[in-house]
C-alpha cells in the first residue's frame, strides 16, 4: 500500500522543482519542464495548474510555431506577492514594496518626526505611552494605505518588516538596545498594533546583510562592517545570518551577535553613545572626518582632492578601520564586506589600502578578500522585507539554490 505521507511529500517536491525551475529561468514550456525535470506531462500540467491558481505562475507569450502548433510557455510572476520594508527615521518614514525577486516595485517617503520611544527602566508594562501610541497609529495608517496602493490582494502581502537602528531580542519581539533612537523596550506590539499584516523587527545591520546574501549567493562566511554615521556590523555563517545566542536565558539573549561597533578599540578612549569608552564607533564613524557643516560627499571630495597621501585624519581613520577588521578576523577568519554610506565614497585604492593595513597588522599576514557591499539603495529596508520574501521562496521552491537576479 502506498504511504500517503510519502505521496504527499513527493507531490510537494515535484511542485517545488517546477516552481524553482521557472523561477530560475525566464520562462519554460511544459515540454521543457518534463524533459529537464524528468516528469510526465500530466504531472507537469497538474502542478502548473495549481501554481497558476496560487498566482505564482502566469502564462507567457506563445512561442514561435513548431510544426504548426504553438507551445505555451509559463513564467514566474514575481509581483504576485509582496513584502513591505519600513524604516522609521528621525524625520521621516520610508516604505518599500519588494517583490519575490527582491526588487523594489514601489517606494514612498513621508515626513513624520520620530516619537516612538520605548519604556526603558520605568517598570512600565503598559506598553507605549499615548504620544507613542498616536505615532505608531499614524505609521500603521501610512503602511496600510501604502499596501492598498500596491493593488496586491491583502492575503498576498507577506508582511511588514521594520528595520531598526538598534538591537532586537532573539525572538524578534522587542528592542533591547535602542540608545540611538531612544526606543529601548519598544515592542513589536507597539509597532504592529495598527497594521493589518504580519510584522517583524530586524536590526538594520542584519537587514543589510540579508540583502548581501540575497543578491550574491556566492557568500558563504563573511563579517560585515557598515560605515554609517553609527557603525553597524553583522555576521554571515554558512550562507545565513548569524543571530548569536549563548547558553543564557535573559531577554536580551542572542541579540548582539556581530555588534562590531562596540568592540573596544582604544582602552579608555573616546566616549561612545553606548556609555563605554574606546568603542569602534567613535573611531570608525565617518563623523570623525567631518568638518563643520560638511556633508559626507563634500568631506570625501575634499579628502580625495588633497595630495596623494590624503590627510592625516583620513590615514588615521583607515588605520582604525583596518585594526577593527583585523580584530574581527582573529575571531572569525572569513572574508570581510565593507558597506554603509561612507563606503560609497571610498575608491578602489582606499579599499586596497585598508586590506594592506589589515594584512600588515595580522599575526599571520594572511590574505583575505575584502568585498565592497552591494550598496543597493535602501539596502536595510530591502533586506528587512527579504526576511519575509526569503522563507516564502524557500517554501515555494523548496530551498533550492535557484536565485538568479
Ligand atoms: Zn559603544
Amino acid at each position: 500500500m502506498t504511504d500517503p505521507t510519502a505521496t504527499s511529500a513527493l507531490k510537494t517536491h515535484n511542485r517545488q522543482r517546477i516552481a524553482a525551475f521557472i523561477y530560475g529561468h525566464d520562462s519554460a514550456t511544459k515540454q521543457d519542464l518534463a524533459t529537464e525535470l524528468g516528469l510526465s506531462l500530466p504531472t507537469v500540467t497538474q502542478n502548473l495548474r495549481a501554481l497558476e491558481e496560487s498566482g505564482l505562475i502566469v502564462k507567457h507569450e506563445l512561442l514561435g510555431s513548431t510544426g504548426g502548433r504553438r507551445a505555451q510557455s509559463y513564467a514566474f510572476d514575481s509581483g504576485s506577492h509582496m513584502a513591505i520594508g519600513a524604516s522609521l527615521g528621525r524625520d521621516e518614514v520610508t516604505l518599500c514594496a519588494v517583490d519575490l525577486r527582491g526588487h523594489v516595485t514601489s517606494r514612498s517617503s513621508f515626513r513624520l518626526p520620530y516619537v516612538g520611544g520605548g519604556h526603558e527602566g520605568a517598570g512600565d508594562q503598559r506598553g507605549a505611552g499615548n504620544r507613542d501610541a498616536a505615532y505608531y497609529a499614524e505609521v500603521g495608517h501610512l503602511i496600510n494605505a501604502f499596501a492598498t496602493s500596491l493593488g496586491t490582494a491583502p492575503d498576498r502581502i507577506l508582511g511588514v518588516a521594520f528595520t531598526i537602528q538598534g538591537l532586537v531580542s532573539g525572538d524578534d519581539q522587542r528592542i533591547t538596545f535602542g540608545t540611538i533612537m531612544g526606543n529601548t523596550g519598544a515592542t513589536l506590539e507597539d509597532f504592529s498594533r495598527s497594521i493589518d499584516y504580519p510584522a517583524l523587527l530586524i536590526h538594520d545591520s542584519d537587514a543589510s546583510a540579508m540583502a548581501e546574501l540575497w543578491f550574491d549567493d556566492g557568500i558563504v562566511d563573511a563579517a560585515c562592517l557598515y560605515l554609517e554615521r553609527r557603525i553597524g556590523g553583522a555576521v554571515i555563517i554558512d550562507g545565513a545570518l548569524h543571530r548569536g545566542g549563548g547558553s543564557g536565558t535573559g531577554p536580551n539573549e542572542g541579540s548582539n551577535s556581530g555588534t562590531i561597533e562596540h568592540m573596544t578599540l582604544v582602552p579608555d578612549g573616546r566616549l561612545c553613545y553606548c556609555g563605554q569608552h574606546g568603542c569602534v564607533d567613535p573611531y570608525c564613524s565617518p563623523e570623525a572626518l567631518l568638518r563643520e557643516g560638511e556633508s559626507l560627499a563634500q568631506c570625501f571630495a575634499r579628502i580625495h582632492g588633497e595630495d596623494a597621501d590624503h590627510t592625516e585624519d583620513f590615514r588615521e581613520w583607515l588605520t582604525y578601520i583596518a585594526q577593527t577588521v583585523n580584530n574581527v578576523r582573529m575571531v572569525f577568519g572569513s572574508d570581510v564586506i565593507i558597506g554603509g554610506e561612507a563606503s560609497t565614497f571610498l575608491d578602489d585604492e582606499d579599499l586596497a589600502e585598508i586590506r594592506r593595513l589589515v594584512i600588515a597588522r595580522s599575526a599571520f599576514h594572511d590574505d583575505f578578500i575584502l568585498r565592497r557591499s552591494l550598496c543597493v539603495a535602501d539596502q536595510s529596508i530591502v533586506g528587512a522585507a527579504l526576511r519575509f520574501v526569503s522563507p516564502f521562496i524557500d517554501h515555494v521552491c523548496g530551498n533550492q539554490n535557484i536565485r538568479t537576479i
